[in-house]
This record gives structure tokens, sequence and C-alpha cells, in this order.
């Protein structure tokens, strides 16, 4: 942008920035009528237990489908969410879907532990959390069944209060998980500051897990140290058997990707569960010859 303005022009403030702070704005309203108008959804995947190749776990994740724009994928309106704010106001809507989701789901008794994502921004003004914890309580849901997606960056200099507020929802039975291991601010030495329950290897290094001796050896030493800590690792984005495989022989707690299921509306979610046989996929047999 400051390129585009040209070497003479000094300016603070310029075309580029002003359309871009229109569209933010302009998404910005868009996301709160929309969520009002009912046109957000939160869609589930399955996480299954490597050991007993069980469904016990799955992973909320919004979805909005605007009239005229048709499907948005998150990774196009989350980030503009955060800078302007309207990523609380989503923060607040998912929730509320989830708690009544899985209401749902446990009256048809299927007994899982749903994740959801929590952005730092949503961390802010201090106290949020307080709100998340009376709405799951008026929904009467056990908060050990509640995981709180966050990224490392959480966990940067700066960040004092999200970081208590995490320490009090975790006394307070809450869990957490740490989203894209591997991508981001990667001082490992934070988890033994802040503990937190599980770690999800990001699919960057699921996805070369096989062709990529470095990204294998990652991944092994990151499932190797959740263990030392005792805490659970989920690998993201298995797409395929083989890769399955790669993490079964490391012993990885989890996995979750499309070799197993893709995102889907509740009502699929709850039949894909009911439908679901341990096994189906996993427990695989270890593969060891191959590595
Ligand atoms: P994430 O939390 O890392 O979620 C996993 C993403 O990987 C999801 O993308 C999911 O659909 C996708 N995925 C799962 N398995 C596979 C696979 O096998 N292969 C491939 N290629 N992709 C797979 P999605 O739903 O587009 O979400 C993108 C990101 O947007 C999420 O990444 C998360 O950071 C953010 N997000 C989604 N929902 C929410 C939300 O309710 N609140 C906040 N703050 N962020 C959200
Ligand atoms: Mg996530
Ligand atoms: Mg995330
Ligand atoms: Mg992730």
């Amino acid at each position: 942008a400051a390129k585009k303005a040209g070497r003479n022009r000094v300016t603070l403030f310029n075309d580029d920035m002003r359309d871009e702070a229109q569209h933010q704005l302009l998404m910005h309203n868009d996301i709160i009528n929309g969520l009002e108008k009912g046109e957000f959804d939160v869609y589930y995947q399955p996480i299954m237990h490597m050991d007993t190749g069980t469904v016990e776990k799955c992973e909320a994740l919004i979805r909005w489908c605007h009239p005229e724009k048709g499907f948005i994928p998150p990774n196009e309106f989350i980030g503009v969410a955060e800078n302007t704010g309207a990523i609380r106001s989503i923060g607040r809507w998912v929730l509320e879907r989830v708690c009544q989701d899985f209401n749902r789901w446990t009256d048809m008794g299927l007994d899982l532990s749903v994740s959801i994502n929590r952005s730092v921004s949503e961390f802010y003004p201090s106290g949020s959390h307080r709100e998340w914890e009376d709405l799951v309580s008026s929904y009467g849901i056990d908060p050990a069944k509640i995981i709180f997606e966050i990224t490392e960056s959480l966990f940067m200099d700066g960040n004092e209060s999200p970081v208590d507020e995490l320490k009090q929802m975790r006394s307070n039975g809450f869990r957490f998980a740490i989203d894209d291991f591997g991508t981001g601010y990667s001082a490992i030495n934070y988890l033994r500051n802040y503990p937190v329950d599980f770690i999800k290897i990001d699919r960057s290094f699921v996805m070369d897990i096989l062709d990529n001796a470095q990204d294998r050896t990652l991944v092994e030493v990151i499932i190797k140290m959740g263990k030392a800590l005792g805490i659970g690792v989920i690998a993201e984005g298995v797409e395929n058997i083989e890769q399955l495989q790669a993490l079964k022989v490391f012993d990885c707690d989890c996995i979750q990707g499309y070799y197993l299921a893709r995102p889907m509306p509740v009502e699929d979610f709850i039949h894909f569960c009911n439908a679901y046989r341990p096994g189906e996929l996993g427990p695989a047999e270890p593969h060891v010859e191959q590595y």
C-alpha cells in the first residue's frame, strides 16, 4: 500500500487503506446483520481417539452463507471480525449455538466433548470469559465437556489478563487446546507456566508427514513432548489412511480430518455418530516396516 502511494507522497492514510477500512466496515455490518438474520451456522467435525477408534470429541466450526455472496469461508471473515470487534458477537453466538446443539445430542444419548475456537481478541475487554461461563452454566453443561481452542499468540507478552483468565477457567473445569501448534510463536516454555490440556498439531505438518522426513520428525517430537508433559495430542488435517497409520506409529492420541469426516451440520453429525462403529477406520494397525 505504501509503495503504491508513490515515493514522493507522504501519506498516513492512503486510498488503499481507505478501501480496506471501508471493506472491513461493510463486512462488520454484514456480520452483525447476518447473525440476527440467521445466515450463520455451526458445523461439527468428529475427532477420533486412536487407541479405541471411538469418537468422543468434535470441533465446532462457524459457517456463513451470505444471501448475495454465497458461502464465505471463516478465513475470509474471522480476521476482519477480529479487527472490528465483531468477533465478540460471533463468539457469543457460536457458544450459545454449541450449548443448544450439545444438549440436543446429549438428550439423544451421545456423550461428546466439544472444541470451540476462540481468538485472542475475544478475551478483551477482560472479564469476557465470565459471560461464557455463565452461558455454559445456564445450559446446565459440565464445563469439562467444553474445550476452548486458542493459539500460541495468547501467551505472548502483554496478554497477561487472557492468560490469567485461562487459568481461572481451567480451575473452573473448562479445558484448553493450543490450535495450529507449531505455526506461531513457539517458545514452548509457556507450556510449563501455563499448562493446557491438548495440543493440536497443525495440518501443514500432517500434510507432509509421509514424504518430508523433517516434518515427520517434528510430528514425532511434538507427540513425545505431549506425552512427557501429560498433554493430549490431536493431529489435524488427516486426509488418508497412510497419514493415520504414521500417526498411529507415533502413538498420537487423536486424529481429525477429512479421512474420518468433513465438518457437517448438526443433524448430519448426530447421524454420523449414531452410525459410526469404532474400528471402522481405526485403530489402525501400525505398519511399522514403512518407517
Ligand atoms: P482451525 O481451528 O484450525 O480449524 C480446522 C480447519 O481445517 C477447518 O477449516 C476445517 O474445516 C479444516 N479441515 C479439517 N480437516 C481437514 C482436512 O483433512 N483437510 C483440509 N484441507 N482441511 C481440513 P474452516 O472451517 O475453514 O476454519 C478455518 C479457521 O477459521 C479455523 O481453523 C479457525 O481458526 C477459524 N474458525 C472457524 N470457526 C471459528 C469460530 O467459531 N470462532 C473463531 N474465533 N474462529 C473460527
Ligand atoms: Mg480449531
Ligand atoms: Mg483455530
Ligand atoms: Mg487448527
